[in-house]
């Protein structure tokens, strides 16, 4: 199995635009964006979650916190697993909301951290691993994405086809770290609400969770959300393993966005997997992941054919 797979087998999540925007990443114990219903859907697995970040103030994407925060206090499970909630540095409004939730659900049970964050700050994960901020084109500088970055080593380019016995007299002569460098991973973006993504911010992603509000430019009134499109040509730009659409206008049926993503895969030879949530299918049961794959799903029928 791909790495990108993996990742995608390991989110969850819902997303309609102007009404609620989630997303659990299992492997590291993140949530991105908080909206409504998001406690319903996870239930006992909300314990799983040690780090929220919030992209930006929209009800849409904080409007689950007070139920997500009562439930991790009160229901079966860790109630004492400490909590941090990650927010955009100076944001009046989430501020305001904070107060409220310290006033209303007083004498939580877990230690519970809010963090002001700004663009290229970085919380780290594990030794290898960590969260980093950008500014999104949202709402000005109070928006912003997140993406998990792995920190990796690979040969120094000039080392690249040298034979061993050559490399292993350098590392003789100089150690182990003369012949290796670092370099960091894009694992995971999640654009949180936006206009295109800039291509240098998701570079080579594995997976590219993107806006993709509207299948139809014209119905784009304010420039603060993305199209179908302009995630596509993103994800080709920035060399993504695979894209994953979401926030989409409830306006639109599910062909339609079945359609346009179609049509973007048959236009420009994409390769990669394009998956997507469809707003109109709610979780009525956990297990059941709203994330499609067009791509992915021909090629698991043909192998298992
Ligand atoms: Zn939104
Ligand atoms: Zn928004």
């Amino acid at each position: 199995m791909s790495l990108s797979h993996e990742i995608m087998k390991n989110i969850c999540g819902y997303s309609r635009a102007k009404y609620s925007t989630w997303f659990y990443y299992r492997p590291d114990h993140i949530l991105f964006d908080v909206g409504e219903g998001i406690s319903l859907a996870l239930r006992n697995m909300i314990y799983g979650i040690d780090r929220i970040f919030i992209s930006h103030n929209h009800g849409d994407h904080i409007g689950g916190l007070p139920g997500f925060i009562k439930s991790r206090a009160s229901s079966m499970g860790d109630i004492t697993k400490p909590l941090t909630i990650y927010y955009p540095k100076g944001d009046t409004y989430i501020l305001q909301f904070k107060d409220y939730l310290d006033l209303s659900i007083p004498k939580l049970p877990f230690v519970l951290t809010w963090q002001g964050i700004s663009p290229g700050d970085q919380v780290q994960l594990h030794a290898n691993r960590f969260v980093e901020a950008f500014a999104s084109d949202h709402m000005g500088t109070l928006s912003l994405g997140y993406k998990i970055i792995e920190v990796r080593k690979r040969l120094k380019a000039e080392h690249q086809g040298l034979p061993q016995n050559d490399l292993i007299t350098i590392i003789k002569e100089q150690g182990r770290e003369a012949i290796h460098e670092e370099y960091q991973k894009n694992l995971l973006v999640y654009s949180g609400d936006t206009m295109p993504l800039d291509t240098s911010i998701v570079q080579k992603a594995e997976v590219l969770l993107h806006d993709a509000t509207f299948v139809l430019e014209n119905d784009r009134e304010e420039k603060t959300h993305a199209t179908i499109q302009e995630a596509c040509q993103l994800a080709i730009e920035a060399e993504v393993a695979s894209l994953a659409l979401f926030h989409f206008s409830s306006r639109y049926s599910h062909q339609q966005v079945k359609d346009k993503i179609q049509q973007m895969i048959t236009e420009n030879n994409i390769q990669f997997p394009i998956h997507y949530i469809y707003p109109h299918f709610y979780p009525a049961d956990f297990k059941q992941i709203y994330v499609e794959s067009q791509k992915g799903e021909k090629k698991e029928n043909n192998d298992q054919s």
